[in-house]
């Protein structure tokens, strides 16, 4: 028997007030075809949120390289959620780079790296990626591989800043990133009251008698 749905969720950093400015942060989405955004009318949104990070969404660029989920089927969340992905990549994609320059600085890191990739030790992949990026029971789910150079300060953060947005995300209305609850019934999504009319409160089970 499965613990109920609140008890499962985590919600350790969920009153921050990285997550509260995270909520103020999101912006509706405006994709210029729908009143409300629709998955479907998303590619040229989803393309461009793609290409502006392109170390940590790689995989998705070099499928042929990166056999992941997001290289096989992009990002699978409403995009309601797209400002929120787009301000974790921003500072994902800002760690990467950062990690980078110093392998170039430390010409013995370099060095370690390549004997490790000369002895066939080296972990796949060298920099942390973006593997998946998708919606399940009403949460934004990411992951991540963190690979080879990544140090453990580094990886912490990448890790924080996953779960503000994760956190966020249930409470941002998916489809169009207005404020939103999450609705427990058979949508099992996060919409703000425009999107789908408030849920009435479930009433008990009556027991018999
Ligand atoms: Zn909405």
């Amino acid at each position: 028997m499965t613990a109920p749905r609140a008890q499962r969720r985590p919600k350790t950093i969920e009153n921050s007030p990285a997550v509260r400015q995270m909520v103020k942060l999101v912006e509706p989405v405006d994709t210029e075809l729908h009143p409300q955004p629709r998955v479907w009318t998303l590619t040229y949104r989803q393309n461009e949120v793609l290409a502006k990070y392109p170390l940590f969404f790689r995989s998705v660029h070099y499928p042929w390289t990166y056999s992941t989920n997001i290289s096989h089927f992009g990002i699978l969340c409403g995009g309601g959620w797209y400002p929120i992905i787009e301000a974790l990549a921003r500072k994902v994609e800002s760690e990467l780079r950062d990690l980078w320059r110093e392998q170039i600085q430390f010409p013995e890191r370099l060095a370690v790296l390549e004997t490790a990739r000369a002895r066939g030790t080296s972990t796949f992949p060298v920099l942390p990626i973006c593997t998946d990026i998708t919606q399940v029971d009403g949460e934004l789910k990411i992951e991540i591989l963190y690979g080879s150079i990544c140090p453990e300060d580094v990886a912490k953060r990448i890790g924080d800043f996953v779960e503000v947005a994760q956190v966020s995300s249930r409470y941002v209305c998916e489809s169009c990133g207005r404020r939103g609850q999450y609705r427990e019934s058979h949508w099992r999504r996060v919409y703000c009251d425009d999107c789908i009319a408030p849920e009435e409160p479930i009433a008990p089970l009556a027991t018999p008698a």
